[in-house]
């Protein structure tokens, strides 16, 4: 830093704030999981740093880069899932904020290859009634940001086979409450299925459901 203003200096502090956040909900143990927010007028997204525990990070951590993975400001490395970050800025238009955990209940879905599916209306914050998965890769290539794009489709979420989960939002906020509520979907449907056999909601309820979240909010 040389006294110059700091690029994306809101950005960064949104990182480190949502960053404490995952880590305190329990959504991201240890240095698991990344985050980052895209700012579409310079190309630039601020990212956070890899194997970083998330309780010390400070906004002059969080890596800013451009969607080639160039390193435009900080002294740490970037996450080493930046290019599946770049792969849904570059593919999904709207998409400003992506959240990546090992959340247990949405990877417990993911090592089965079994998407999260509609036992409850709140997956409906993801745009679409289930959550599909993407075949395994290995964590920090482009394949595997290619195979996630590829299988999320119009979903704003995407499990990863034998990873995690990738959420999408317009802002961090959304992308961090898509994080959370995916979660406890995934965790009601894992409990349902440990006592029983969950009922779904029916494809016309769920049109209503998405058609109502579409609007939902402030
Ligand atoms: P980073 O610490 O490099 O972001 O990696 C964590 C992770 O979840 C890899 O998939
Ligand atoms: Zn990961």
């Amino acid at each position: 830093m040389t006294g110059c203003a700091m690029i994306l200096e809101n950005e960064r502090k949104k990182v480190v704030e949502f960053g404490k956040n995952l880590s305190i909900s329990g959504l991201c143990r240890g240095t698991s999981g990344n985050l980052s927010i895209y700012d579409p007028s310079c190309g630039y997204i601020a990212i956070s740093p890899s194997g970083m525990d998330y309780m010390t990070l400070e906004p002059e951590d969080i890596t800013v880069i451009d969607l080639d993975g160039n390193v435009i400001e900080g002294s740490r490395r970037p996450s080493s899932e930046w290019s599946m970050h770049a792969e849904f800025y570059k593919n999904k238009p709207g998409v400003r904020s992506i959240i990546h955990t090992h959340s247990v209940f949405c990877t417990t879905f993911s090592v089965l290859g079994m998407p999260i599916r509609a036992v409850h209306f709140a997956i409906g914050a993801a745009g679409t009634g289930e959550i599909p998965c993407a075949p395994y890769v290995l964590f920090g290539t482009k394949e595997l940001g290619e195979a996630a794009v590829k299988a999320c489709r119009n979903s704003n979420a995407v499990l990863l086979k034998n990873h995690g989960i990738v959420c999408c939002g317009k802002d961090i906020g959304s992308a961090y409450s898509l994080a959370s509520n995916l979660e406890y979907v995934a965790e009601l449907q894992y409990r349902a299925m440990s006592i029983g056999t969950p009922q779904y909601i029916s494809d016309a309820d769920l049109a209503k459901v998405l058609e109502k979240f579409a609007s939902y909010g402030q």
